[in-house]
């Protein structure tokens, strides 16, 4: 096992993950939500009839509430256009269902089943799914596992929780050992 990854890398890459979810969202659906909500404004204000002037309120009400729906589903598929990719999913295939299902319904099923975030091994750059415990090309270590039977275990863990199993004999890599004190 292989201790090349720094704790600055790792900080690095944290930063960048934590920041970039609002970024997710494309350029394009982003404008296409602002033109979505002044149609909806267009559509209720000046396409339907105004032959009750009582009406304003809720011609307010309807207009901002169904901009904001068309606006935010339009904004939940751009970010499942790039969010897809980073996950090695099939793009076209999750685009059609979050689009056809009505009422959003295509996008909680997205939201249930996508697979875990991709990430590249620090060793060998191998695109690997984050809940590997090694890479599967080099071996690099990934997470804290136990050495005898290597299912997951805590960093602070003792002894291993599957079978008891003394971790201090592991000789876990430095970069994994930094966070237990
Ligand atoms: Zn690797
Ligand atoms: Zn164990």
């Amino acid at each position: 096992m292989k201790a090349i990854w720094s704790r600055n890398n790792t900080e690095r890459d944290r930063a960048e993950e934590s920041g970039s979810e609002l970024s997710m969202i494309p350029n394009w659906s982003i404008a296409l939500a602002v033109v979505a909500f002044l149609g909806a404004q267009y559509l209720f204000h000046f396409v339907m009839p105004h032959n009750k002037p009582g009406m304003l309120p809720m011609r307010l009400m309807m207009s901002y509430s169904c901009g904001t729906l068309i606006a935010s589903y339009i904004l939940m598929i751009g970010y499942v256009s790039r969010d897809v990719r980073r996950r090695g999913m099939p793009a076209a295939l999750w685009m059609l269902i979050v689009i056809i299902m009505p009422g959003g319904v295509g996008a909680v099923v997205y939201f249930l089943l996508r697979q875990p975030m991709l990430t590249r091994c620090p060793h060998c750059t191998t695109e690997i799914a984050s809940t590997y415990h090694f890479c599967p090309q080099c071996q690099f270590q990934m997470a804290p596992v136990c050495g005898q039977c290597f299912r997951g275990v805590q960093i602070t863990d003792v002894f291993c929780t599957q079978c008891g199993h003394d971790l201090a004999e592991d000789q876990a890599p430095a970069r994994l050992r930094v966070f237990r004190d």
